[in-house]
C-alpha cells in the first residue's frame, strides 16, 4: 500500500495546533500548501488551509478523517505568507488557524471562489468631472448624486448607492444621457484613487537629505534592508515615500503602503493617485466584502502596483513585493489589540526580511523601540532634519495656567492670542484629547456622579444628543432632566470636552467658522472629507479636535496650534505615557505654519517647569527620545527588554486573580530566573463592560528566554482548573498595559 501523505490542516478555532486529516477519496493531485480544504470538524464541516504535507501523523490512522473537498486548484496563500502567518503564529502564541483565518478576506473564509466578483461601478466621465453640481440645481437629486460621485474619486459600487440615495437608478439614468456618468462592467474595480486630474508633473526637486533618503533605500533594492526615515512634521517623508515607490515600480515590482488609519490620512492617498493614476489597491476597514476581495486579489495577480492599507493589509499576498513603506511608525493602531495581538510594524520587518526586500519605516515622532534600533545600527537612520521647502520649525510657547481663570478650558491668553492670528488671516487648530461635552455630570444638591453600571468610570455627556456615555464600553442612557438620586435639577457638567470648547468657542468668535473633528462629529461617511474640504478652503478658520488631528493632516494655513490639556500626560502609571504625550504634542504642534506662514504653537498647562515639557520644547522630540531610552535603560523597560502580558477576565473579581495565581505557579516550575513574573494585579480599569480584571506580567532581558517560558507555559494554561471560568490573553509585546 503506498503511503498517504497526511494534510495538516490550519482550522479556525482556538485550539493552538494543527489538524490532521486524509486526502479526499479521489486522490488530490494538485494539494499545495495554501489552498483551501473542507473538512469535518466535530459535528461541523468547516473551511481550513492546507499548511503542509507530512509523512505521518501522530494521530492514529484509523482514527483520521478524510477531507471532504478541495476549495482551490491554485494556492490562495502563497508559500511566503504561509510562512509569514507560521511565524506570527508562534511569536504572538496565538493558533494558527485563527491567524490564517483572519488573514484572508471574508468571502475566501466562507468559502467563495477566488475571483473578482462580478460588481460593476458608476464612475464620471470626463465631462462629468468638469459639471459642476450647481448647474442642476432644479434635479436637486442629480446634484447630490454628482457631487457624491465627485468626491469618490474611484466612482461608485451599484450595489452601494443605495446608502447615499434611495431610488438612485432613474436619477442615475439621468446623468448618464447627459454623459456625464458611465456605467463600467469591468471586472477590475480596484479603488483607483486617480482624482478628476491626475496632476502633470509636479514633483518638487528633492532636497539634499531627502535624496539621500531615496538613494540609501534604493541601493538596497533587491535585499533585506530597514530604513528609520526620521523625518520632522513637514520634512517631505511623503515625497521621499513617492520617489521610492516610483522606482520599484518602474523595475517591475509592487509597492506595500501600511498607514495606521485610511480616513485620517485622505491626503496621502490624494498624493499617491495624483503621482500614480495606475491602479492602486487599497485596503481597509470600510469596504465592502467585494471591493475586499477585488483589491486583495488584484495584489496577488500583480495588476495592481501599489498596496496601500491599514494593518491587516499586510497580510495581502503580493506577486512581485519590491519594498514595504510603514507610514507614522510608531502610532499604535499597528498593533491589533484584540484577538491576534500582532504588531503590524513589526511583523511588517519580518515579511521584508523574508522576501528579501527594504522596508521604510517613516515618522516624525519615532517609536524609542526603532530609535533603539537605529542606535544599535539594525535600522539605518536616515534623518530629514528640517522642513522642506520654505517652511519654517514652529515656535513653542508654555502657558502656566496656575491661578489664572479658565473659560471651558480656555484661558484669556490663548483667546487673546487667537485674537490676532485670526485678524491675520491664519487659521487656528486648537488640540483636546476628550470628545463630548464634559467627562463628568454632578449633582450640586447631593453629590451623585453620572458613572457606568458596567465600567470602573464616569459617563461622558454629550449635549448635542442629549446622553450620558461611557466611552469604554460604549452603554448609554439619556439625560434626565434631574438627579436621579435626589431629583435635584442642578446637574452640572465638569471638566471640558471638544463639544463644550466648540461651544464656548462660538460664543467668543461669533461669525467664524468653527470645525469640531472628533469621532462623534465624522461618524457619518463622508463627513471626514468634508469637513477637511471646508478646512482646506477657508471657511472653517479654528478647528477643535482630539488626536484625530494629529495624523498626517496638511493644513497649511494653520498659524497657530493650541493645546489646550497636557497635564493627563504628565502623571500616568503606564511607562509609555511621555513618549505618546511627546509624539502627541510633537505631531500635532508640526499642524503649524507648514507653508510660507510661520507656526506658533501654546501649550497650556499646570506644570510649565515640568523637565519633560522642557526638553521638547527647547530641544525637539529627538532629545527627549534619548533622555527617555536612558531612563529606559534604567528601569531595565522595553526595548531594553522584552515584555508580555498575560491578560484574564471573569464576572468575578477574585476568579481571574485565582487564575493568574495558578498560573504563576505553573510558571515557576519552567522559570530558570531569566524571566522576572510582577503580579498578578487587578488591571488599571478593574471593571470594564461588567468584567473584572486582573493581568501577570512577564520581563526579560533577554527575548530568547522569554519565549522558551511562553512555549511551555501555555499549554500548562489550558489545564489550569479554573482556565474555563476566565477569558485569558497573551498579548507579546503589550503596547498598553492594561
Ligand atoms: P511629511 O510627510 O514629512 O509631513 P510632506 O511630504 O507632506 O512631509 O511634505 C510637506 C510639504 O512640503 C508638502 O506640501 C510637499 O509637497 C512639500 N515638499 C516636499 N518635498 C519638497 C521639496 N523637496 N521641495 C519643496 N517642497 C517639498
Ligand atoms: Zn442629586
Ligand atoms: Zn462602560
Amino acid at each position: 500500500m503506498s503511503k498517504l501523505p497526511i494534510l495538516r490542516i490550519a482550522i479556525p478555532t482556538p485550539l493552538r495546533r494543527s489538524f490532521d486529516y486524509l486526502p479526499p477519496e479521489d486522490g488530490g493531485a494538485s494539494l499545495r500548501p495554501g489552498i483551501r480544504i473542507r473538512v469535518p470538524f466535530g459535528k461541523r464541516t468547516v473551511i481550513g488551509v492546507l499548511l503542509e504535507l507530512a509523512g505521518e501523523s501522530a494521530v492514529p490512522a484509523q482514527r483520521l478523517k478524510s477531507v471532504i473537498e478541495v476549495l482551490d486548484e491554485e494556492p490562495i496563500l502563497p508559500p511566503d505568507l504561509l510562512a509569514l502567518l507560521n511565524w506570527g503564529s508562534r511569536y504572538y502564541h496565538h493558533p494558527i488557524g485563527e491567524v490564517v483565518a483572519g488573514a484572508l478576506p471574508a468571502l475566501l473564509r466562507e468559502g467563495k471562489p477566488a475571483r473578482i466578483p462580478d460588481n460593476p461601478v458608476w464612475q464620471l466621465t470626463e465631462s462629468g468631472r468638469t459639471a459642476t453640481a450647481t448647474t442642476l440645481t432644479r434635479a436637486p437629486r442629480q446634484q447630490a448624486l454628482l457631487s457624491i460621485l465627485h468626491e469618490q474619486a474611484g466612482g461608485l459600487l451599484e450595489q452601494q448607492i443605495h446608502q447615499y440615495q434611495q431610488n438612485w437608478r432613474a436619477v442615475m439614468n439621468r446623468l448618464e444621457e447627459k454623459g456625464w456618468v458611465q456605467r463600467i462592467e469591468a471586472s477590475f474595480h480596484t479603488t483607483r484613487l486617480a482624482k478628476s486630474s491626475p496632476a502633470v508633473d509636479e514633483r518638487p526637486a528633492l532636497n539634499q537629505t531627502q535624496q539621500t533618503a531615496v538613494s540609501k533605500v534604493l541601493q538596497t533594492a533587491g535585499q533585506f534592508s530597514v530604513s528609520l526615515l526620521d523625518g520632522v512634521t513637514g520634512s517631505g517623508k511623503t515625497e521621499v515615500y513617492l520617489r521610492i515607490v516610483e522606482q520599484i515600480i518602474k523595475s517591475g515590482a509592487q509597492a506595500m503602503v501600511l498607514v495606521p488609519e485610511i480616513g485620517l490620512t485622505p491626503q496621502l492617498l490624494d498624493r499617491f493617485s495624483q503621482r500614480f493614476p495606475r491602479p492602486v489597491a487599497l485596503l481597509h476597514s470600510s469596504l465592502s466584502r467585494q471591493e475586499r476581495l477585488a483589491a486583495w486579489l488584484s495584489s496577488r495577480s500583480g495588476e495592481a502596483d501599489i498596496i496601500i492599507g491599514t494593518r491587516s493589509a499586510l497580510f495581502t499576498p503580493v506577486k512581485k513585493l519590491g519594498v514595504i513603506i510603514v507610514d507614522e511608525e510608531h502610532d499604535t493602531s499597528f498593533k491589533q489589540q484584540e484577538g491576534f495581538r500582532y504588531s503590524a510594524r513589526d511583523m511588517a520587518i519580518i515579511r521584508a526580511r523574508n522576501a528579501g526586500v527594504p522596508i521604510v519605516l517613516g515618522s516624525a515622532t519615532p517609536s524609542l523601540e526603532s530609535l533603539y534600533n537605529a542606535q544599535q545600527k539594525r535600522y539605518q537612520h536616515l534623518s530629514l532634519p528640517e522642513r522642506a521647502g520654505n517652511a519654517k520649525p514652529p515656535v513653542f510657547r508654555l502657558l502656566d495656567l496656575r491661578q489664572q481663570p479658565l473659560q471651558e478650558g480656555l484661558s484669556p491668553k490663548l483667546l487673546g492670542i487667537m485674537k490676532e492670528h485670526l485678524q491675520t488671516e491664519g487659521q487656528i487648530l486648537l488640540f483636546l484629547n476628550r470628545r463630548g461635552y464634559a467627562p463628568t455630570l454632578l449633582c450640586h444638591e447631593c453629590g451623585w456622579v453620572g458613572r457606568c453600571q458596567r465600567c470602573d468610570t464616569h459617563l461622558t455627556f454629550h449635549q448635542q444628543e442629549r446622553r450620558l456615555r461611557c466611552h469604554h464600553c460604549g452603554s448609554e442612557r439619556p439625560l434626565t432632566p434631574q438627579c436621579p438620586d435626589c431629583g435635584s435639577i442642578d446637574l452640572r457638567a465638569l471638566g471640558t470636552g471638544t463639544e463644550r470648547v466648540e461651544q464656548a468657542l462660538q460664543q467668543h468668535f461669533p461669525g467664524i467658522g468653527i470645525a469640531r473633528l472628533d469621532r462623534d462629529s465624522t461618524r457619518r461617511k463622508g463627513s471626514m472629507q468634508s469637513l477637511l474640504n471646508e478646512i482646506q478652503q477657508g471657511k472653517k478658520r479654528i478647528l477643535i479636535g482630539t488626536q484625530m488631528l494629529a495624523k498626517g493632516h496638511h493644513f497649511p494655513n494653520v498659524t497657530l496650534v493650541g493645546i489646550l490639556d497636557t497635564d493627563q500626560g504628565l502623571f500616568s502609571a503606564d511607562f509609555r505615557a511621555s513618549e505618546r504625550m511627546s509624539q502627541l504634542i510633537t505631531q500635532v504642534a508640526g499642524r503649524a505654519g507648514r507653508a510660507e506662514k510661520p507656526g506658533l504653537v501654546v501649550i497650556q498647562t499646570h506644570h510649565p517647569e515640568h523637565p519633560l515639557l522642557q526638553q521638547l520644547i527647547t530641544h525637539g522630540y529627538q532629545q527627549f527620545a534619548n533622555t527617555a531610552l536612558k531612563e529606559r535603560q534604567e528601569a531595565e523597560l522595553p526595548p531594553h527588554c522584552s515584555i508580555a502580558l498575560l491578560r484574564a477576565e471573569a464576572a468575578a473579581a477574585e476568579t481571574p486573580l485565582n487564575f493568574l495565581r495558578q498560573a504563576l505557579q505553573a510558571a515557576e516550575q519552567f522559570s530558570s530566573g531569566e524571566v522576572l513574573l510582577l503580579g498578578p494585579v487587578p488591571a488599571p480599569m478593574e471593571k470594564r463592560a461588567g468584567r473584572f480584571r486582573a493581568q501577570l506580567l512577564l520581563q526579560s532581558a533577554e527575548r530568547i528566554a522569554l519565549h522558551r517560558l511562553l512555549d511551555q507555559w501555555i499549554p500548562q494554561l489550558e489545564t489550569i482548573k479554573n482556565s474555563r471560568k476566565v477569558r485569558w490573553s497573551l498579548d507579546i509585546d503589550p503596547v498598553d498595559l492594561f
